[in-house]
């Protein structure tokens, strides 16, 4: 291979983990597909068209660059709804094409009305409603305001959803804030309804609420990180896990990343390896050269700790992970050379390296390190 490293994509875990999402959820609620951050580092380009064809028709983003690209991927049936950010001048861009957005402000639902004004066309609007969680969303009053402008332009907004976003579903200790969001929602569908407003899709749930908390699943979920395989957090898991006569993992994860060895060399007792002085070896010592280093996603702070599979077994990153290389220590591998297959994240044999170990090595979420791979690592679908 050309590049250092490859980053493969699992079509039959993308299958696996949306068949399961659908069968927890049942037939009545609808999944969004979150894609935003390059499809949490899979690559939109491989992901997106995978997940159409695990059934999924409706996507979100953040940005409208984001949705730019996905025009460009995804089937024409297919939705789009970007939950964050829209340039002023990109709110006429993404009515005039169909794609969904939040408002989350007066200032937006202004932007919407002006723009009917100037083109007939009416908005696909997402109202996003403040429920606890002190991020983005209109308050009481501000919906007040919003609930009236909407009925004197009754035309310019078709109102697709009213959602909120839950503080934390992943977290027990959180419980209590989360109940009384969704309580709060419910209460605001009831006053929208009141006024003769009926969205179509009342939505509050990312991956973990729409597993943990079922009365937040309302007609839609934004799945994210379970789609790909990974749970929000230890506490989901074994919530769900709990419940169930089954204690296997019913998710796949859907990425591996893979490189080869550089080169192989010696190091005497009493050398130091890398940069500097953080790892002495001890004994005369075999390493090999990996063309991965923190500019690829491999973060330093996995330097001393990360772990690698070569030959089947698993062996340790010693010393600085660099801009371009690590190193492992392969003494214990008699048959290693140059070219053999490194697995970063992904299964080798019996072995697996899991983004969460990882992260647990290196004090990142699975979130984090995800969305961190770079575009530049070549995708490749496997089945
Ligand atoms: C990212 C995001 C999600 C998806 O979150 P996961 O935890 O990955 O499922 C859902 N809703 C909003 C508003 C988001 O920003």
């Amino acid at each position: 291979m050309a590049d250092t490293s490859v980053i493969e994509i699992s079509k039959k875990a993308v299958e696996g983990n949306i068949g399961f999402l659908r069968e927890q959820l049942g037939g009545d609620v609808m999944i969004t597909s979150v894609v935003k951050s390059n499809a949490y580092g899979h690559g939109m380009d491989a992901y997106v068209p995978l997940a159409e064809k695990a059934g999924i028709d409706h996507f979100s983003v953040f940005s409208a660059c984001e949705a730019r690209r996905l025009m460009k991927i995804k089937s024409p049936g297919t939705r789009i709804m970007i939950m964050g950010w829209l340039d002023d001048k990109d709110i006429e861009w993404a009515i005039m094409n169909e794609i969904e957005f939040f408002v989350f402000d007066i200032l937006r639902l202004e932007k919407v009305i002006s723009v009917y004004g100037d083109t007939g066309v009416p908005a696909l609007v997402h109202i996003e409603t403040e429920t606890g969680m002190n991020r983005t969303g209109m308050n009481r009053q501000e919906l007040r305001r919003a609930v009236d402008i909407i009925l004197k332009n009754r035309r310019s907004v078709v109102l697709k959803g009213l959602c909120s976003h839950l503080a934390g579903a992943e977290s027990i200790a959180n419980h209590v804030r989360i109940q009384r969001q969704i309580s709060r929602f419910l209460r605001l569908c009831k006053w929208f309804g009141e006024k003769g407003l009926v969205p179509e899709f009342r939505h509050v749930a990312s991956s973990a609420g729409a597993l943990t908390y079922p009365g937040a699943r309302f007609d839609m979920v934004r799945m994210g990180i379970l789609q790909y395989g990974y749970w929000p957090s230890a506490e989901t898991f074994i919530q769900y896990i709990g419940r169930r006569k089954e204690k296997s993992d019913p998710l796949t994860r859907v990425i591996s990343w893979k490189s080869r060895v550089m080169t192989i060399k010696k190091v005497k007792r009493g050398e130091f390896v890398s940069y500097g002085t953080i790892f002495l070896a001890q004994e005369d010592k075999k390493i090999a050269v990996i063309p991965v280093g923190y500019s690829h996603g491999y973060n330093r702070s996995l330097s001393n700790q990360g772990r690698v599979l070569i030959n089947g077994q698993r062996v340790g990153v010693i010393g600085l992970v660099n801009m371009n290389m690590l190193i492992a220590d392969v003494t214990q591998l008699p048959d290693v050379k140059t070219g053999d297959e490194v697995v970063l994240i992904g299964s080798q044999g019996e072995l697996t390296i899991s983004v969460a170990s990882f992260s647990e090595f290196s004090n990142q979420l699975n979130y984090e390190l995800l969305t961190r791979l770079p575009e530049a690592i070549p995708r490749q679908v496997v089945s």
